[in-house]
């Protein structure tokens, strides 16, 4: 009798804490992430467990941005208006995204004098990259002349109706600029609902961070190691506000004749570019990011320090193409990235590369 008023007792006890535990609150402290495919690559948004009221609709705005950029830029999508552009030489009427598309992308190119070049999308495609077919031999320097004797975007001319070339029209890559463009639109709209909402927004590996990680705790991003694939060589602390873009050999390359060739193509030469394995930058926005460490990675390290001092509010982290690793980095990076302890004897200063002027 004893036993089962001692039985009665303890389950007594226990439904009391089950219904207290019930009752309480439960605090959910995980922070949030949806990733998803968009623009023929990954893209996620994580965000602190303070957001989860709002998580939904940054998110919305996010897919809704990487899809309106796909459909009005893919080179892929033949109704696209930079297709229509490709195909016609003219585009009117224009939306306001295209319109802001050319426009910065002009003006990035300029910037990023003779490295940076969308221009390029036929030199590209012989090389079998952005809907090129692989060749099975090396393009001869013929071909490769005649691709790079096309014209340029810096031929178009844009106002309010539309745009339009006045002779053959350029055959832009969006490759090297899109997702840092995308990026920042949709990060401009979710800030602009959200003023002081915190979240970190990635697309195809390049980011754009906005407030903390946790209250005490800065969002991170894990610098690739280039010739190892699941290795890190540092994290970067991305100050709020701040884009992180990376370039890397290891990204996408393709084989001809035996050898491996990177899908950055030297605008001068048309030849994709070797003698780096990665460049990450770290700029005020995520355009700057994607148009710099792309054109850094092409700059190599002889130009890569006059090239750089065009962008003084980016710094850089450059790694040429050779073993044992040795990790370049502008003064102003120290702030912010720091190598894990078994790379701190490979870190450069930035000093040591190329001294030529421009
Ligand atoms: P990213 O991965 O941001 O460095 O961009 C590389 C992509 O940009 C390539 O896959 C091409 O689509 C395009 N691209 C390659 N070389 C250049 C270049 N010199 N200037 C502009 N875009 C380029
Ligand atoms: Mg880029």
């Amino acid at each position: 009798m004893k036993l089962v008023y001692r039985a009665i007792v303890l389950l007594c006890i226990i439904l009391f804490f089950w219904y207290l535990l019930q009752r309480t609150p439960r605090k959910i402290t995980a922070p949030r992430e949806e990733i998803w495919i968009v623009m023929g690559t990954v893209a996620s948004l994580r965000t602190p467990a303070s957001e989860r009221e709002h998580f939904p609709v940054m998110l919305q705005i996010a897919k809704d941005t990487f899809d309106a950029v796909n459909r009005k830029l893919s080179v892929y999508d033949p109704d696209s208006e930079l297709s229509v552009l490709h195909r016609e030489g003219a585009l009117s009427p224009i939306s306001p995204l295209t319109k802001s598309f050319l426009t910065t992308t002009i003006e990035m190119t300029e910037k990023a004098n003779d490295f940076f070049d969308p221009s390029l999308l036929p030199v590209i495609q012989l090389w079998g990259f952005s809907g090129g077919v692989t060749p099975t031999n090396l393009p001869t320097a013929d071909q490769i002349a005649d691709a790079l004797d096309s014209p340029r975007i810096a031929d178009l001319s844009i106002d309010q109706t539309g745009a339009r070339y006045a002779g053959k029209p350029a055959h832009i890559d969006p490759g090297g600029i899109a997702k840092g463009f995308a990026l920042d639109l949709a990060f401009e709209k979710i800030e602009q609902q959200f003023p002081d909402a915190h979240f970190l927004l990635n697309l195809g590996g390049e980011m754009r961070a906005k407030g903390k990680a946790e209250a005490d705790r800065p969002w991170q991003i894990g610098i690739q190691h280039p010739f190892e694939k699941q290795a890190a060589i540092g994290i970067i602390r991305v100050p709020s506000r701040f884009a992180v873009a990376t370039s890397g050999h290891y990204e996408r390359y393709t084989e001809i004749e035996g050898e491996r060739y990177a899908h950055i193509i030297d605008p001068q030469t048309g030849w994709p570019v070797s003698g780096m394995a990665g460049v990450t930058v770290l700029s005020p926005n995520s355009t700057e990011a994607d148009v710099l460490s792309t054109a850094l990675f092409v700059a190599g390290e002889q130009q890569a320090n006059p090239l750089r001092k065009r962008f003084p509010e980016s710094e850089a982290i450059l790694i040429p193409d050779r073993e044992p690793i040795e990790i370049y980095m502008t003064p102003g990076m120290q702030a912010w990235f720091e190598p894990y302890p078994a790379f701190r004897d490979n870190i450069q200063p930035w000093e040591k590369l190329g001294t030529q002027t421009e």
